[in-house]
C-alpha cells in the first residue's frame, strides 16, 4: 500500500488538512465534524496544550496564554514583529522570536501535530508525510521554518507549496485548454498574493506571482475597531479588551458580507464602559478601500511582470476568507474585466490543492508537474558593493545558475561569498541571506577563480556551491535555515523601493564600474608615463585624460566619470598597440643584426 500523504493548510487564520481517499481528495473533519480549525495554541502555566477551537475559548479568561497569527512570525527575526501582535513576543539571545517560551515553529508544529491527529483518527492509521502550503512571498527562512516544524510534528514534509499553486489544483485549472492562463487571487487572514498561471503542454507554468506577507482580514479588523474607538473617542485600550473587541470587529466584518448594516456591540469592555456602534455596508466600503486598493497594486505589478493585460487572461480565482467581502469581489472584477470563478469553498481550496498534490506525489492522482517562480532576484556582492545576479526574478524553479568570479586583490586566500535577495543595483540594499568564506590558493589580483552556483530546490530552498577552481576544492551552504542573516521586509516594499530608486541607483552602479576601471587604469597610466616611452602628443591626451578622471572622481557624478574614464581608456589603447609594435620592431632589428 502507497504511503498516505497530508495535504495541509497552515494558515495564518485557520488551517486544514486532507487527504486522497479512493481516488477523491478530501477533507478530514474533526471530532466535532468541522474541517476548518482556527489555528490557535493555548499554552497554559504548566505547559499544557491545547489547539484550535478549544484554544480560541480559553482566550476571554486568559488572552495572553492564547497565541494566534503564529504564521507571522515563523521565520522572522524578532525584531520584525508586528505592532498587533496578539500576546508578547520575546527576544532570545540570537534575535529570535519566542512567545511563552517557544519558538514559533514549536507553536506550528502544535497545529501540525493536531492536524495529523486528526488525520490519523480519521484514517486509522499512522501517517508520517505531507505537503504543506506556504504564501508564494515566504523567503528561504519562512519556508524552511515552516518545514522545521512539520518534522517537529512527526511528519515528513515532502513538498512546501505555494498557496496559489494549490488552489489552481483545487479549482481544476488543469482541465483548461493549452496556454490557458489564470489569476488566483488570495486574501485570507494575514497574508495577500497574486499569481498569474498558464498552462503549457499540460503543465502549470507561474508566470508572475507578487504580494505581501503582512496584508490580510485582519488589518481591515483592526480598521473597523480603529473607526469605531475614534468615533467613540476611546484611546486607551487595555490587551483583555483588545482581544475582545478585535473579535466583535471580525464579527461585524463578516456580518456586513451577508448584511447592509451590524451593530458594534460590546458590553462593558473594560469592566465599566459599552460599546453599541451601527456600522453599514456603506461605512465599511469606505475603510476597506484603501485596504482592498494595496491589493490591487500587486494585481497590476503581478500583471506587468508577466508582460500581460487582463484581457490575456481566461480566469480569475478567489481563495482566502477576506474574498467573500461582497466589495473586494467587485474590486477583482473590475480590474480583471471579468466575474472572478467563485465556485470553490474560498477556505478550504488550499488545503484541497495540496491533498491533491500529495494525491500526485504518491500516485493516487493523476502526475501534473507544477512549476513556480522565484519572488525576488537572488545574486551575490560583488566589487564595488555590487548587486551581481545570478538568479532573477521570476525565474521558474526548480533551476540552477552560476558564474565565475575572481580574487580582488594580490595573494588574496579567501573570498567572502554575500548572498542577496532583492531588486536593487548595490548589495547594500538588498537583503542578507547570509555569508560565508571560500579560502583559495594565492595567486596574482584577477587570476584566480572561484565558480559560483545557485541552486534552487522544489520547495525553494536555496543551497549556494563555491568551487575554487585551481584545488576543485567545494564549499557548499544550504541556507534554507539562515532565519538568523535574513532581513525580512515586505517584498512589496522592496519591488516599489528598486522602481523608486531606479534613476540614481543605475547612476551609482554605472559611476562604480568606472571608479572600479579607473582605479585599476590610473596606476597604470602613471607607471607607463614615468618609464618615459610615452611621445609628446601622446602625453598630453594622456595627461587631459588623467586629469577628467580625478575630476570626475571627486565630483561623483557618474556619466562625466564613465566619459573620462572611456576616454583615458582610448588614449592608453593607442599607446599600448604603439608599446607593442615598438617592442616587436626592436626585436625584428636585433634578430637581423644577429644574422
Ligand atoms: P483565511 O486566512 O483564508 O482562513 O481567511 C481568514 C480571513 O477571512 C479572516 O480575516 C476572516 O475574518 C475572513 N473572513 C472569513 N469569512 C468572512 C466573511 N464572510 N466576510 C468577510 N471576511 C471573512
Amino acid at each position: 500500500m502507497r504511503d498516505i500523504i497530508l495535504g495541509i493548510d497552515l494558515g495564518t487564520t485557520n488551517s486544514a488538512v486532507g487527504t486522497v481517499d479512493s481516488g477523491f481528495p478530501i477533507l478530514l473533519a474533526n471530532e466535532d465534524g468541522k474541517r476548518i480549525f482556527p489555528s490557535a495554541v493555548w499554552i497554559g502555566r504548566n505547559g499544557e496544550i491545547e489547539v484550535g477551537a478549544a484554544a480560541l475559548r480559553r482566550r476571554t479568561i486568559e488572552p495572553d496564554r492564547v497565541i494566534t497569527s503564529i504564521k507571522r512570525l515563523i521565520g522572522r527575526r524578532a525584531d520584525e514583529t508586528e505592532e498587533h501582535f496578539p500576546v508578547a513576543v520575546a527576544t532570545t539571545s540570537n534575535g529570535l522570536p519566542q512567545v511563552l517560551g517557544k519558538s514559533p515553529e514549536e507553536i506550528s508544529a502544535e497545529i501540525l501535530r493536531e492536524l495529523k491527529r486528526i488525520a490519523e483518527w480519521r484514517m486509522g492509521t499512522t501517517i508520517t508525510k505531507a505537503v504543506i502550503t506556504v504564501p508564494a512571498y515566504f523567503h528561504d527562512a519562512q519556508r524552511a521554518a515552516t518545514k522545521r516544524a512539520g518534522e517537529l510534528a512527526g511528519l515528513e514534509v515532502v513538498r512546501i507549496l505555494n498557496e496559489p499553486t494549490a488552489a489552481a489544483l483545487a479549482y481544476g485549472l488543469d482541465k483548461l485548454s493549452e496556454h490557458s492562463r489564470v489569476a488566483v487571487y488570495d486574501l485570507g487572514g494575514g497574508t495577500f498574493d497574486l499569481s498569474i498561471l498558464e498552462m503549457q503542454d499540460g503543465v502549470f507554468q507561474v508566470l508572475a506571482t507578487h504580494g505581501d506577507t503582512r496584508l490580510g482580514g485582519d488589518d481591515l479588523d483592526a480598521l473597523i475597531l480603529r473607526r469605531v474607538t475614534e468615533r467613540l473617542g476611546i484611546d486607551e485600550i487595555d490587551s483583555t479588551s483588545r482581544v475582545r473587541l478585535m473579535e466583535e470587529a471580525e464579527r461585524v466584518k463578516r456580518t456586513l458580507s451577508e448584511n447592509d448594516t451590524a451593530v458594534f456591540r460590546v458590553p462593558f469592555y473594560d469592566g465599566a464602559r459599552s460599546i453599541e456602534e451601527t456600522i453599514t455596508r456603506e461605512d465599511l466600503e469606505t475603510i476597506a478601500a484603501p485596504w482592498i486598493g494595496r491589493t490591487l497594486r500587486h494585481c497590476r505589478q503581478a500583471l506587468a511582470d508577466a508582460a500581460l493585460t487582463p484581457e490575456d487572461l481566461d480566469a480569475v480565482v478567489l481563495v482566502g476568507g477576506s474574498t467573500r467581502i461582497p466589495a473586494v469581489r467587485q474590486a477583482v472584477a473590475d480590474l480583471f474585466k471579468r466575474e472572478p470563478d467563485v465556485s470553490q469553498h474560498p477556505d478550504e481550496a488550499i488545503a484541497l490543492g495540496a491533498t491533491i498534490q500529495g494525491g500526485i506525489m504518491n500516485g493516487a492522482l493523476r502526475q501534473i508537474i507544477l512549476l513556480d517562480v522565484t519572488p525576488l532576484s537572488l545574486g551575490i556582492e560583488t566589487f564595488g558593493g555590487l548587486m551581481n545576479v545570478l538568479i532573477p526574478r521570476n525565474t521558474t524553479i526548480p533551476c540552477k545558475a552560476g558564474e565565475m568570479f575572481t580574487n580582488a586583490a594580490d595573494g588574496q586566500t579567501a573570498m567572502r561569498v554575500r548572498v542577496l535577495q532583492g531588486e536593487r543595483e548595490m548589495a547594500r540594499d538588498n537583503w542578507d541571506l547570509g555569508d560565508f568564506n571560500v579560502g583559495f590558493a594565492p595567486a596574482p589580483k584577477g587570476q584566480a577563480r572561484m565558480g559560483v552556483q545557485f541552486k534552487i530546490d522544489e520547495n525553494g530552498i536555496l543551497e549556494v556551491l563555491a568551487r575554487d577552481v585551481s584545488t576543485n576544492t567545494d564549499t557548499i551552504v544550504k541556507l534554507g535555515n539562515a532565519a538568523v542573516n535574513v532581513d525580512d521586509e515586505a517584498v512589496e516594499a522592496m519591488v516599489s523601493e528598486s522602481v523608486e530608486h531606479a534613476f540614481t541607483d543605475i547612476a551609482e552602479r554605472i559611476f562604480t564600474e568606472a571608479r572600479l576601471k579607473a582605479e585599476e587604469l590610473l596606476p597604470a597610466v602613471e607607471a607607463v608615463l614615468a618609464q618615459g616611452l610615452v611621445r609628446d602628443d601622446e602625453r598630453v591626451e594622456i595627461e587631459a585624460a588623467t586629469a577628467a578622471v580625478k575630476t570626475a572622481l571627486t565630483q561623483g557624478a557618474a556619466t562625466p566619470l564613465k566619459t573620462a574614464v572611456q576616454r583615458l581608456d582610448a588614449a592608453t589603447e593607442t599607446l599600448a598597440a604603439r608599446l607593442v609594435e615598438q617592442a616587436l620592431d626592436e626585436a625584428l632589428e636585433r634578430g637581423m643584426n644577429h644574422q
